[in-house]
């Protein structure tokens, strides 16, 4: 089955689904999904330095025959190593746990007020070293990206959201979009809450799929990345089982007509972590 990709700025490809790990244990847990979903297609691998499982992504990688370069791995820099200003040392944390030479895109994972200016330089640096293939950011709202791009010599390549029918933070889209940083879309499955809005339940009736199918379809056609998590072979396999069908554009706007300003996780304006 043909995945599509999104292309960076850089000309670097990410592909337009991928695994999020959030939650999934360290351990035979978090390798054992790994396993799953690149048997199932996923090319793509979505963990953070706070979740506490780069090791076992690293051990899973390690265990798969696919080469390397077949598979994209995305990390985060935490808030607490920028406050310290250890970019740098964070950064090589990461890549010993994953057992990595280059990562594929390394994300600032939010932004952490007075920090994150400091942080991207640090970026940029690894960046023009090699050590990473795309550098970018997470949870950035349209005046933290203003603020990065006054100084930044490199552009962010993406911006990874939280991003479901009940929250599609048009402006943010709108403004990515306008200076060519690909969107990616964190909770697609809204936490798993799906089956709340009875008109998902009918659309999934409607295609022969599942609500989660629909959802995450719906986002892949208004062309975000998404990297829903699960740990459960079965919705592994689900959930990438979308490029089969095609949602009518009179369907999308009903999804579209969701939105209610509804957050699953932290505010980037108020979180305190
Ligand atoms: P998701 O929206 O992906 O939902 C995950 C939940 O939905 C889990 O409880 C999972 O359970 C359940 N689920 C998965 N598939 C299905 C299905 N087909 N039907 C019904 N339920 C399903 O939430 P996340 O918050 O985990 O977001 C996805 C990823 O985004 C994270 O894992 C992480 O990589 C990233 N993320 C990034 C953030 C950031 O700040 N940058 C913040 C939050 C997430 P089960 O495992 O049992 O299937």
């Amino acid at each position: 089955m043909h995945i599509p990709n999104h292309t960076f700025h850089n000309d670097v490809e990410i592909p337009a689904i991928g695994l999020g790990v959030w939650k999934a244990e360290q351990g035979s847990e978090v390798q054992q999904a790994i396993a799953w979903a690149l048997e199932a297609g996923y090319r793509s691998i979505d963990t953070a330095a706070i979740y506490g499982n780069e090791q076992g992504v690293g051990k899973a990688l390690q265990a798969s025959e696919i080469p390397r370069d077949e598979i994209f791995v995305t990390s985060k820099l935490w808030n607490e190593d920028m406050r310290k200003g250890r970019a740098e040392a964070a950064f090589e944390e990461t890549m010993q746990k994953l057992q990595l030479e280059v990562l594929d895109l390394y994300l600032i994972h939010w932004p952490v007020e007075g920090h994150f200016v400091k942080a991207w330089q640090a970026l940029e640096t690894l960046y023009e070293a090699g050590k990473v293939r795309a550098i970018g950011v997470s949870n950035f709202m349209p005046e933290h990206l203003e603020t990065l791009l006054k100084t930044a010599r490199i552009k962010p390549m993406i911006n990874q959201i939280e991003h479901h029918p009940y929250l599609q933070q048009r402006k943010t889209v709108d403004f990515c979009r306008q200076h060519q940083i690909v969107v990616e879309a964190w909770s697609p499955l809204m936490q798993g809450n799906l089956n709340q809005e009875t008109m998902i339940t009918e659309l999934a009736e409607k295609y022969h799929k599942s609500p989660a199918q629909v959802i995450l379809r719906w986002a892949i056609q208004k062309d975000l990345v998404v990297i829903p998590k699960s740990t459960n072979e079965g919705r592994i396999q689900e959930n990438f089982a979308i490029f089969d069908f095609e949602l009518s554009s009179g369907d999308l706007d009903r999804l579209d007509a969701l939105e209610r300003n509804q957050r699953f996780g932290p505010d980037p304006y108020t979180f305190g972590f």
